[in-house]
């Protein structure tokens, strides 16, 4: 069994092409890993997943203890056998939902009492227990416990509550239990201060972790001032372990990140576009509830092999988002996921030849264009079904 590790394989400017070998199988970085929120990625089969090339998918801590419980996904061969999926799983440590739960947490310097939000029994999350779960969930990948402030807020509540996260990532630390091919990531916190952000990333550093998270961007700041703090951040993050930014984010996120030196994303933005009619394409995104997909016999994406493009026009598509029937956001989520995963991988090809900067001049005109017009396309083929 592989110890986990992380190799670089080459290098454009701060962007990086690796892999990241685990317990569970390799990944190839920069990676976007699918969330699966409750042990699913919503409206797909893990079969489908795995179709995209998806490498390693996200669970969620707090979700999962809630319902069905650590023990029961323990005692049922763990989170990989639940729910099907044999590679990597990252958990998160359930910090963020419990701070986003408002009135029903109160927060100590020990930990953070909660109400479910399902039947409003009462829980608590230490980095302790929050440790345990993980390993009960057998993550591949467990998170350190931490405290996300909303922004924007003074910086002395950044700064104290940076501290108290930090403390909390060193008694996560002594609560990991070490099994070879599983990590465990410190998450850097800060705000949007330098200051505080390279401070965070010397205690981490200082406590030694397999792999380091950026938390606290994306909510809310704007894309300007998370690539900003990332220009400050990354470049003192330690250059042999991944690099994993949370909860991050659209196409252009991703490609602007990987410039900047990080090597993993999750993000809802995909799954959830896809259940709302939301296509992202190549030339930006569509949305297929709109009435001028309604007779349109082309695929979303001449480019794409998800079983939406290769089989289905956008009329049908269309169709189904009218007519609410589940198969629309099924073929949907797929195709989204199926596009990530095709951008990470140009990405990563791009990294490796040393033209990464051509391709994202040449990703970001293209997706200004935001729709397909209709002499930019060849009439459709839609191969017929067997
Ligand atoms: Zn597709």
């Amino acid at each position: 069994m592989s110890r986990f590790h992380w190799t670089c394989e080459s290098t454009d400017g701060a962007a990086r092409a690796g892999m990241l070998h685990t317990a569970h199988g390799p990944v190839a970085t920069p990676t976007f890993m699918p969330v699966g929120t409750v042990g699913t990625v919503k409206a797909m089969t893990m079969d489908a997943v795995r179709s995209t090339g998806a490498g390693i998918v996200l669970g969620n801590t707090y979700h999962l203890m809630l319902r069905p419980g650590a023990e029961r996904v323990r005692a049922l061969g763990g989170l990989h056998r639940f729910m099907d999926w044999s590679g990597p799983i990252l958990t998160d440590s359930g910090g963020f939902q419990v701070m986003s739960l408002g009135a029903l947490r109160k927060l100590d310097q020990d930990g953070v009492t909660f109400r479910s939000h399902i039947d409003g029994s009462y829980h608590r999350l230490t980095p302790e227990s929050s440790t345990d779960i993980q390993h009960a969930l057998d993550a591949t990948i467990s998170m350190c416990f931490d405290e996300c402030p909303a922004l924007p807020a003074p910086p002395e509540t950044i700064a104290a509550s940076m501290r108290m996260s930090m403390r909390w990532a060193a008694r996560s630390r002594e609560a990991f239990v070490q099994r070879t091919g599983y990590g465990q990531f410190g998450i850097v916190q800060g705000g949007t201060e330098p200051d505080l952000r390279a401070e965070s990333v010397k205690a981490l550093t200082d406590i030694g972790f397999e792999g380091y998270a950026i938390g606290g961007l994306a909510v809310g700041e704007g894309q300007e001032l998370m690539f900003a703090t990332l220009d400050t951040t990354v470049p003192a993050m330690p250059h042999t372990a991944p690099r994993y930014l949370m909860g991050v984010g659209t196409p252009d996120d991703l490609l602007g990140s990987v410039q900047r030196g990080v090597d993993m994303f999750d993000c809802v933005m995909p799954t959830r576009a896809g259940r709302t009619a939301r296509a992202y394409t190549e030339r930006g995104t569509l949305n297929l509830r709109n009435a001028r997909h309604a007779t349109d016999a082309r695929p979303i994406s001449p480019d794409c092999d998800c079983l939406a493009c290769s089989r289905h026009s956008r009329a049908y598509l269309h169709h189904l988002f009218r007519a609410n029937e589940i198969l629309g956001p099924m073929l949907l989520t797929w195709h989204n996921i199926a596009y990530y995963q095709r951008l990470m991988r140009q990405i990563r090809a791009a990294i490796v030849e040393g033209r990464l900067d051509e391709l994202a001049t040449t990703l970001r005109a293209n997706w200004a264009a935001e729709d397909w017009t209709e002499d930019e396309m060849p009439q459709p083929a839609i191969p017929p079904v067997p």
